[in-house]
């Protein structure tokens, strides 16, 4: 094999012209060349079938009179600077999707092709050229759109809970906190309920663990309906345990709520255990309310709605207590 150095370094055999006349195209993209005149030179057979012109009707022409869409366009202004300043210049598809009017192969009234275009400068026997590539990344479009909705429903799902399909922990936390600090700018009020089903391992020990899901889906249906207003919100704070946020609530309005919601769940009478505190199954819920200079915080507030809840509980469950009254 007979090899020479190329001008830029690289080892060149003697079948070289051929092979480049082949590989140019074999290429998937559009390969252009034009010189100072702006004058076709190159045009590979990529491009024959998404604009239906053959390099024998292009060679020779000039390239704005060809594509006469792409004057005033980007890739005009590239082809200038080549020429004036000889810079390189890659135009991403997201900046002009479509320069030049290119459709599917074949295809004479399908979308046009969105492409990624580069233009670059270079010299060969004292004339400088132009070497304009095209690169199909219509695909490229579709998957990042992909990407992105998926990213999106992953984003959207991942503040769902996936058992119960109630708000879970991680929005529970953001929410409050937003909640929070506009009940602290407009000087309202906040109230906060922690509910715990009752003696929730018996029932599983007693029914096992799949009817257990059941159960917490139902219990956390039935809370979530009891929330009126847009601005409330259903968690699944923990295993068996949810939460209420209820902005512009007093701590009186949400023992009223709390009180609801436990008589509703009650009243379900979903079956529990024996051994449990009573034949069907139970709620008990801790309240607290955000006061001035008192419970500012989501801390504190959470703990002290989780002490209301552990009065609760003390007291022989199924039943609401208000931080303060244990
Ligand atoms: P208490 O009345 O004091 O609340 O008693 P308890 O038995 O409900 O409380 P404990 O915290 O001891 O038990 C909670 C149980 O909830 C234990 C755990 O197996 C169950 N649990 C937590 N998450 C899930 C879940 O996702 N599915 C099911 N089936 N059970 C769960
Ligand atoms: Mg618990
Ligand atoms: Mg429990």
């Amino acid at each position: 094999m007979i090899t020479s150095k190329s001008e830029a370094g690289g080892a060149v055999s003697g079948a070289a012209p051929a092979i480049a006349a082949r590989v140019l195209n074999l290429i998937n993209g559009g390969v252009i060349v034009i010189d100072a005149d702006r004058r076709i030179v190159l045009w590979n057979s990529w491009l024959t079938p998404r604009c239906g012109r053959a390099a024998a009707r292009v060679i020779g022409q000039p390239l704005f009179e060809v594509f006469a869409a792409l004057r005033g366009s980007r890739v005009e202004a590239a082809v200038l600077a080549a020429f004036a300043e000889d810079l390189s210049t890659a135009i991403p598809q997201a900046e002009n999707r479509s320069p030049f009017p290119l459709r599917a192969a074949g295809s004479f009234d399908g979308p046009l092709i969105e492409q990624a275009v580069t233009v670059s400068p270079f010299r060969e026997d004292d004339q400088t050229f132009c070497l304009i590539e095209i690169r199909d990344v219509s695909g490229t479009v579709e998957r990042e759109k992909r990407l992105l909705d998926h990213a999106e429903s992953l984003r959207a799902r991942s503040y769902v809970d996936g058992l119960t399909g109630i708000a879970n922990r991680r929005y529970f936390d953001v929410a409050l906190d937003r909640e929070l600090r506009r009940a602290q700018r407009l000087g309202g009020t906040l109230s906060l309920l922690l509910t715990d089903i009752d003696s929730f391992k018996a029932y599983n020990d007693h029914f096992g663990h799949q009817a257990g899901d059941a159960c917490l889906s139902a219990v956390a249906q039935a809370l979530a309906s009891r929330l009126k207003r847009p601005a409330d919100v259903a968690a699944r704070y923990g295993g068996e345990e949810f939460a209420a946020i209820l902005p512009d609530t007093d701590a009186e309005q949400a023992r009223r709520l709390a009180e609801s919601i436990r008589e509703y769940v009650a009243s379900l009478n979903l079956p529990h255990a024996p051994t449990a505190v009573r034949p069907c199954v139970t709620l008990s819920i801790g309240v607290a309310s955000m006061e001035k200079g008192r419970l500012e915080d989501a801390k504190a507030l959470i703990e002290a709605a989780d002490k209301a809840l552990y009065a609760a509980k003390r007291g022989g469950r199924d039943r609401v207590v208000v931080d303060g009254e244990a």
